[in-house]
């Protein structure tokens, strides 16, 4: 394919229907995707959503040969029949089979559309980028990457990330390179691709020996024709901003440079910080500050520009997933409020916005966009932490030369 674009580019679309906010297991569940309102409110409020460059996807909801692409048949008959008001006591006995008796993952009802809405989203984001129509597309309701081909888990029913990779090389034949910042391992994903050459997957992520899923382990390389084209790079807990952009950076460039992608897609949970509840890592927003910004970059500099986001985990949707998911879209369509945020690093986050949800946060909201890590405890074991995930930095990239 041709690199017909040029190093850096604002054209973007932002994908978004407020139907997506449908999906949510129920009232405490820590995944609930009324998260996007907030963060969607603040990129209105800057001004960084319009008609011309948002999509309301409306139409856009995956068919079921499509779901086909990754999960089994068997999986979304059980998905489906799980989708009723009260659905009938045989199936809610095979529930456990596919998953979706969990605390994490519990069946609801109508479950099947709203996650295949969800899954058509990501599919128009691909589609949006490889028609021409934009050269970058976001998806945020998207990001679901720990659904399996035949089981939903970590709060996913369909993996629309591995759906949209698959449809991506179904339609249009491309390479596709799959880049999870999430602090989870994106397992799903990985093993949707475990052994396909064309598709690449690479996974930032806290180490397996404490944390949900377990794998991701610096070993786990693809298999067959696949071997080589699946990257982890998992990181101690408690790693902070630079030894995580470090690893990030560098074997993420190699990766890129080695597998020479057609199409970019790329997972964008914000689980990482250090205020959030799920995890142990203890970043700051700088890394979303900067994870969209090289993604972007190799985004032109290997594929013509060619990059769909989604979104993914994050757990404090008050304080971290609004500026995170707001920072990705800047970056994306090039706002002129990077370039502000650049020259003062305090800059302010607009009042109104702060007005409007404070009242809704039990903690009190951050008034910046970039934290103030100058006020921040360093951690205890920051020399040992970095030193252990150059250690892991050296094995991930032991294969990319
Ligand atoms: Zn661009
Ligand atoms: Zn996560």
């Amino acid at each position: 394919m041709s690199n017909n674009r040029s190093t850096s580019c604002s054209d973007a679309l932002f994908i978004y229907n407020e139907r997506y906010t449908e999906y949510r297991f129920h009232e405490t569940h820590p995944f609930n995707q009324r998260r996007l309102v907030p963060a969607v409110d603040l990129l209105r409020t800057v001004g960084a959503l319009h008609a011309g460059n948002s999509l309301t996807a409306e139409e856009n909801i995956a068919t079921e040969e499509q779901l086909l692409y990754v999960h089994s048949l068997e999986y979304v008959n059980a998905v489906k029949a799980l989708s009723s008001l009260s659905p009938n006591p045989e199936w809610q006995r095979k529930a456990g089979t596919f998953g979706l008796d969990t605390e994490d993952t519990p069946y609801f009802p109508r479950m099947h559309d709203i996650a295949s809405r969800l899954v058509g989203g990501s599919i128009a984001a691909v589609d949006a980028v490889m028609s021409g129509r934009t050269a970058h597309a976001l998806h945020l309701a998207g990001g679901l990457h720990h659904a399996m081909p035949s089981k939903g888990s970590g709060f996913c029913i369909y993996n629309d990330a591995a759906v949209a990779i698959a449809h991506a090389k179904r339609t249009y034949g491309c390479r596709v390179l799959y880049i999870d910042t999430d602090v989870h391992h994106g397992d799903g994903v990985q093993w949707s691709f475990y052994t396909d050459p064309d598709v690449c997957t690479f996974s930032i992520h806290e180490t397996g020996k404490y944390l949900f899923p377990g794998t991701g382990a610096v070993n786990e390389r693809g298999e067959d024709r696949g071997f080589g084209a699946n990257v982890n790079m998992p990181v101690e807990p408690f790693t902070e901003d630079e030894s995580w952009l470090e690893c990030f950076t560098e074997v993420l460039e190699r990766t890129a440079a080695h597998f020479k992608p057609d199409l970019i897609v790329s997972q964008h949970g914000c689980d990482a910080h250090a205020f959030e509840p799920l995890a142990h890592v203890h970043c700051s927003m700088n890394i979303y500050r900067a994870m969209p910004q090289l993604i972007h970059r190799l985004a032109h500099v290997h594929c013509g520009g060619r990059w769909v986001a989604l979104g993914g985990g994050g757990y404090d949707v008050w304080r971290v997933v609004p500026r995170a998911w707001s920072l990705l879209w800047l970056e994306m369509s090039a706002h002129p409020l990077l370039a502000e945020l650049g020259r003062s690093p305090h800059l302010p986050l607009p009042d109104e916005w702060l007005k409007r949800w404070q009242p809704y946060s039990s903690e009190k909201l951050p008034d910046t966009w970039l934290d103030r890590t100058e006020e921040w405890v360093p951690m205890p074991r920051r020399t040992e932490i970095v030193q252990k995930n150059r250690q892991m930095k050296a094995l991930a990239m032991l294969y990319l030369s």
